[in-house]
């Protein structure tokens, strides 16, 4: 059956009743390897490593939530990034977008570079800032939107226009957004990755990655590298992706609900500088977020003028948790300077409006009025 609603997507695909007992949750299967009928005669599973039903299940639900054909599932968002970065060549280049995970920097710049592979960045916001870092070598734009920590949104359908102009793929992080809010494939990009430890994931109890696509071609490249490198996911946290992902499209609307009462309230208090947050129509792109995204997630950021107001206000809070991650059912706050963002040089963070004074949060899915009242708390120590 073609099912088109999202949330009954997530709940049905890949997660059909076993038809060898009935049972309605699709079974953990935790076996390393399969009996084969003859040499080299088997019903698709030879090694775990390779494939096993669980991650065969996890995949296929995700490959349809981002309208895909593949998605390749990994041991970590990290592991599903570096995976992409490997269909390249030494002397390959790629344009990155400015403000992106501190971690996905460091794999670029600690690791990757050591190979060849050498990386520009630009700013997503302004295509023309992006198009300037195209060289003849570049194979691949890779952006997040919206972006960590700023929230900065790219235009998903004119880079992908603009990748293909220079002959290169476009690579979306969808961590942020997850494919319930943005579908990357539907308007061009060529890649898109996940932390699946994230939004997907949603209970702060998985780390994960994958990487979904439409290219028949790169799906087995991208297959390739999962066997051939092996940094796959142990069947039982695909299995907990598969639980976790029946309630996604619910999770989305309340950590949405819950984000927007948050940045609605603190764009009106005196204590905060800045609000960031694409769902507020003073957003400068609220308008792109409003075409590209249906629904504008539970992360947003504030300015709140100094390193020592935003380690008071981080200290002051009870509800948010202070803790790295993001896109659980709870909710975190952290401090990108100090944390997320710590291994990025100082100078390039002010270069980059990652300020001492920024504070993340990410909104979970408790109920509206407490978080309200736990921010209101915090920022009224600020004086
Ligand atoms: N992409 C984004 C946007 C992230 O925030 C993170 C982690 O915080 C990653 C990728 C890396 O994912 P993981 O921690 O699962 O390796």
């Amino acid at each position: 059956m073609n099912f088109r609603g999202f949330a009954t997507r997530a709940i049905h695909i890949g997660q059909e009743p076993d038809p060898t007992t009935g049972a309605v949750i699709p079974p953990l299967h935790m076996s390393t390897t399969f009996a084969q009928e003859a040499p080299g005669k088997h019903r698709g599973f030879e090694y775990a490593r390779t494939n096993n039903p669980t991650r065969q299940a996890w995949e296929r639900n995700i490959a349809a939530l981002e309208e895909g054909t593949d998605a390749i599932a990994f041991a970590s968002g990290t592991a599903a990034i570096d995976a992409v970065v490997r269909l390249l060549q030494p002397g390959d280049h790629i344009v990155a977008s400015a403000d992106l995970y501190g971690g996905t920097v460091r794999l670029f710049e600690r690791i990757w570079a050591t190979f060849g592979i050498s990386v520009t960045y630009a700013d997503a916001r302004f295509p023309d800032a992006v198009a300037a870092a195209f060289r003849p070598n570049t194979r691949m734009l890779y952006v997040e939107t919206p972006s960590n920590p700023l929230l900065h949104l790219a235009d998903i359908a004119l880079l992908a226009e603009l990748a293909h102009s220079h002959g290169a793929w476009l690579v979306v992080d969808n961590t942020f957004a997850t494919p319930y809010a943005q579908q990357p494939l539907t308007l061009g990009a060529d890649l898109v990755v996940h932390s699946t430890t994230k939004y997907l994931a949603g209970h702060s109890d998985v780390v994960g990655g994958i990487v979904v696509t439409r290219h028949a071609e790169l799906a087995e490249r991208l297959h390739f590298v999962q066997n051939a490198a092996g940094a796959v996911p142990s069947p039982f946290d695909c299995w907990l992706c598969l639980r976790s992902v029946k309630t996604l499209a619910l999770r989305m609307q309340q950590h949405e609900r819950n984000a927007r009462a948050v940045a609605e309230f603190c764009a009106a208090h005196p204590a905060v500088r800045a609000v960031y947050y694409p769902g507020l129509p003073s957003h400068p792109q609220h308008e792109l977020a409003r075409r590209q995204m249906r629904n504008f997630a539970g992360m947003l950021s504030l300015d709140l003028g100094s390193g020592d107001r935003a380690i008071r206000f981080l200290t002051a809070l009870r509800l948010f948790t202070l803790a790295e991650s993001l896109g659980g059912v709870e909710s975190l706050a952290s401090h990108p300077a100090t944390m997320t963002h710590a291994s990025i040089p100082p100078e390039r963070r002010q270069e980059l409006g990652i300020s001492d004074g920024l504070v993340r949060l990410s909104c979970g899915v408790e109920d509206t009025e407490d978080l309200l009242e736990d921010v209101a708390r915090a920022l009224a120590t600020l004086g």
